[in-house]
């Protein structure tokens, strides 16, 4: 396993927690041997990397309204698609023996972190905002989380950052949790086969450059042809990849309050976002919760359990079909679950 930066090109052999490029401080990515990963152990994921599991991965795909499929990645362990990364950034950590997992997390993050930590025997401190949904939040104490609270997302993260004592293993610049995401790529190529658009919501971009990681690494290993096109989905009011790339649709009447999950004013990461959308000829789409309520709604009249952040993917999918900006075979991710927000109280 060796580590790489995709700016400025500096390379190094594995180096236990390294995860900032020494010249240009971009977080940096993994490079494996996973052609091997493939033909042995059917997955992208090198094997060091797979030292504990929940049983996470492989879920469900179901076709919804304009034949637009439905990712369940919500019905993940913990309830979300990072536990994905959880389970990556986790066995590095062990590897080099850390017994205090550090993380900021508006919640989902945090959670799978709190799982797969548990999972291993060790401890986690988790750095939210005070504003998080009370769900997550309870749901991190019962998982045996230390729970710090911040003023914002964005204080949670620098606190964490700073915070003397275990690992910091933050999902935001960890190459190995974005390494995780891989074999979210795959499963759709088993199930669907080439796809046109994947659709996420889009906050530190782990999702977006791990599903763009596992494409490209599919097309080198001859399993497809070509990554598809993707759209990234953010929230006014947090539409932090404005400064790198430009929305195809903008409706911002109000700040968004609902999506807990992308409500971020910056992320290390979207320089390589914007750079991927660029070469994918992708889509970034930034509205509000005024249009993405009545689709959240609708998921769940349809027994859709997902959380607010997903369903906003979910509404720019199915506005851009309506006026036919995209078409074909388009896959919506949905990465958290709703249960966490009703449980704490929230009415939908
Ligand atoms: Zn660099």
């Amino acid at each position: 396993m060796r580590l790489v930066c995709w700016r400025c090109g500096f390379q190094t052999e594995y180096r236990p927690g390294l995860y900032v490029c020494e010249h240009c401080g971009e977080p940096l990515l993994v490079d494996s041997d996973f052609r091997t990963s493939l033909r042995e152990d059917g997955t992208l994921i090198p094997r060091e990397l797979r030292l504990v599991t929940l049983g996470e991965g492989r879920t469900p795909v179901i076709k919804s309204r304009e034949g637009i499929y439905l990712k369940l990645d919500y019905l993940n362990p913990s309830g979300s698609f990072k536990d994905r990364g959880a389970v990556t950034a986790v066995s590095e950590a062990l590897s080099r023996g850390c017994k205090l997992v550090i993380e900021d997390s508006s919640g989902n993050a945090g959670i799978s972190y709190s799982a797969y930590a548990g999972r291993a025997g060790i401890k986690a401190r988790i750095y939210v905002p005070y504003d998080a949904p009370a769900g997550k939040k309870n749901m991190l104490k019962a998982l045996g989380a230390e729970v710090v609270e911040a003023p914002t997302r964005d204080e949670a993260a620098r606190l964490a950052v700073s915070d003397p004592e275990g690992c910091y293993v933050g999902h935001r610049i960890n190459p190995y949790f974005l390494e995780g995401m891989k074999d979210l790529a795959l499963e759709l190529v088993r199930g669907l086969g080439e796809v046109d658009y994947v659709v996420s919501p889009l906050a530190s971009g782990t999702l977006l450059i791990g599903l763009w990681k596992g494409y490209m690494e599919l097309v080198e290993a001859g399993v497809v042809k070509r990554v598809p096109k993707l759209v990234a989905v953010q929230a006014c009011g947090y539409e932090s990849l404005t400064k790198y790339y430009k929305p195809c649709v903008s409706v911002c009447r109000s700040r968004a309050q609902l999506p807990d999950g992308i409500r971020l004013t910056d992320a290390p990461r979207l320089q390589h976002v914007a750079k991927i959308l660029k070469e994918l000829e992708g889509l970034y789409a930034v509205i509000d919760d005024e249009l993405a309520v009545p689709y959240l709604r609708e998921l769940w009249r349809e027994g859709v359990v997902a959380e607010p952040t997903s369903a906003y993917g979910y509404a720019v999918a199915r506005e851009l079909m309506k006026e036919k900006s995209i078409s074909g075979k388009v896959v919506v991710i949905l990465t958290g679950n709703g249960i966490k927000h009703v449980s704490g109280g929230m009415t939908i």
